[in-house]
């Protein structure tokens, strides 16, 4: 299985699809968390935050 097969995040074009290295190198120095952390229903609004994490969890 690889990354790609796991990835939960839905904005498929964004160039760090499927790419866990870049991806959570990126949000994480945004102070973020990636798509795979969310809710289906959380993931789908893009709002990658801690707060957004916390609330709907
Ligand atoms: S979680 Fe963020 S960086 Fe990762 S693939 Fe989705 S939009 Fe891109």
């Amino acid at each position: 299985m690889s990354c790609v097969d796991k990835c939960t995040c839905t904005y498929t074009s964004c160039g760090r699809w499927g790419k866990c290295c870049e991806c959570v190198a990126y949000h994480k120095d945004k102070k973020q968390l990636p798509a795979c952390y969310f809710s289906k229903e959380a993931e789908k609004t893009y709002d990658r935050s801690i707060e957004n994490y916390i609330r709907t969890t």
